[in-house]
This record gives C-alpha cells, structure tokens and sequence, in this order.
C-alpha cells in the first residue's frame, strides 16, 4: 500500500515574523512540492504570518495545540474554529512537550482530537515512551494506551506520529529498526481496531531528531510515511533538503 509521503515541521516556540517570513519565501520558491505532502506548525502569533506566507502555494498549515472547546473562557488557548479561521487544516494533539508541560493525559489529547474532527481539520496525534519506559519494556504498552484513547473516541480519520520522547531535541535518534518495530506495531493496532483499509491508509510519521543525514535511512522502513520535524525543520535548506528525500 502506498501512501503518500509528507513532511511536517514543528517550529515549536521558536522564530520571530521576519524569520517566518523569510523561511517562507524560501520554501514557497518551487510552490508545489510533487508528491509530498507539507505542513508547517508555527506559534501561534506566527499563523497569520506564515498563511500569508504560503498563500498560492500546496504547503499546508496547522496549530500547535487545540483546546477541546469552540470557545469560551480558557485563557491563552486556541480553539479549532480559531485555527480554521487562521487558515490552518491541521492541528497537532498530544505532543509529548504538552503532555509534559501542560499535564495533558490521553483523555483531554482525545478530545483536542475530536475538537479537531468537528471542525474540519486533521489531527496529527503524537505518540511515543519516555526513555524510562523504553528500559522498562513497556514501550508498546504505553503506545497502545496512547493510541487506545484516541481509536476510543472513533473519529473518522486522523494521522499519527510515533515521537520516542527520549529522541525528540536529543540528537538521538531512533535507529531505523527500532522505528520501524514502533510503527509496525502501531499499524498493526490501527489494523486490529479499525481494520485493514483503515491501517494501510493512515499516514505514521517519526518524529524525534529527524534531519537530512538520517531521514533516507528512516524512510526504508515501510510503515514510515514521513517525518514530523523539530529542530531541523527551523531552516528552510535542511527542510527542504528532506523534502527531496521524500520525493
Ligand atoms: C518535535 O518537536 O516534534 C521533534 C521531533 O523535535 P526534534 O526534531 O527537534 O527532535
């Protein structure tokens, strides 16, 4: 089954307008991208800026995080109309820096999910074990809680990315085969629950370190259909350098 290749950038709380600016005329230089899907994660003060950015060009755009409500009092959040309204058709839930930062648990990740869902844009859900978790053996245990939650909220698509956690800004990345044995696995729940159709179209990026000299290696593996890209993804040349490498 083939499915096609995309590449996402996490900019995280990182870059000023001027820099996305810049990157974006940068990226936007060959506007299409054949055969690659590409999403960019800005901040969200950056969403304006980068819309604008990409406009007439097939780069998609997306929010960090998403709160599980429409609107309401829930200071410093976004919620999935905002995003939509930003320009954005994706959102990031459940990454493992709001997990940790913010205390989300895989309840409220399912339902920014499904927020997500309601509204029209597509959920990169994250997933992935702590290095703790890795050396106690229960790398797949925590996966399969991790996606358990959202496979419980019965959405009608959504897209995964398997982030190790003890890979994600560490410079170490995960070796070929240790990533494709986590999205095998992950594919093979997505194919117990929601059946085969289902697991062969749902996209599984990694995520954790990615970066132009790893990513050909990575990208061998058959149930890694791209790349959910942090540090690297801040320069316009390393990204785009791992776009061609999805080509
Ligand atoms: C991420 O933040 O999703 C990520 C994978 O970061 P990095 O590439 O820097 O490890």
């Amino acid at each position: 089954m083939s499915r096609r290749p995309i590449l996402a950038a996490n900019w995280k709380m990182h870059l000023l307008r001027a820099d996305a600016e810049a990157f974006c005329e940068a990226l936007t230089a060959e506007p299409d991208h054949p055969g690659v899907d590409v999403v960019i994660f800005p901040a969200a003060p950056l969403l304006g800026t980068v819309a604008r950015g990409l406009e007439g060009s097939a780069v998609a755009l997306g929010g960090q995080d998403v709160h599980p409500a429409a609107a309401g009092a829930h200071t410093g959040d976004v919620s999935a109309p905002q995003l939509l309204d930003a320009g954005c058709t994706w959102a990031l839930c459940g990454h493992s820096e709001r997990r940790r930062d913010h205390g989300e648990d895989d309840a409220l990740v399912a339902e920014k999910a499904a927020a997500c869902r309601a509204h029209g844009l597509i959920p990169l859900v994250c997933v992935g074990e702590t290095l703790e978790e890795r050396h106690d053996g229960r790398t797949f245990e925590v996966l399969s809680r991790q996606l358990g939650a959202i496979l419980d909220a019965e959405l009608d698509t959504f897209e995964l990315a398997y982030e190790p956690v003890w890979a994600i800004g560490t410079g170490e990345v995960a070796t070929p085969e240790v990533a494709q044995g986590a999205h095998d696995f992950l594919r093979g729940e997505l194919r117990d629950r929601l059946g085969g159709a289902r697991a062969d179209t749902t996209r599984i990026l990694y995520g954790g370190s990615a970066k132009p000299g790893n990513v050909d290696a990575l990208f061998q593996g058959d149930d890694i259909d791209g790349f959910l890209v942090g540090g690297a993804s801040l320069d316009s040349n390393q990204f785009s350098a791992m776009i061609g490498s999805l080509r």
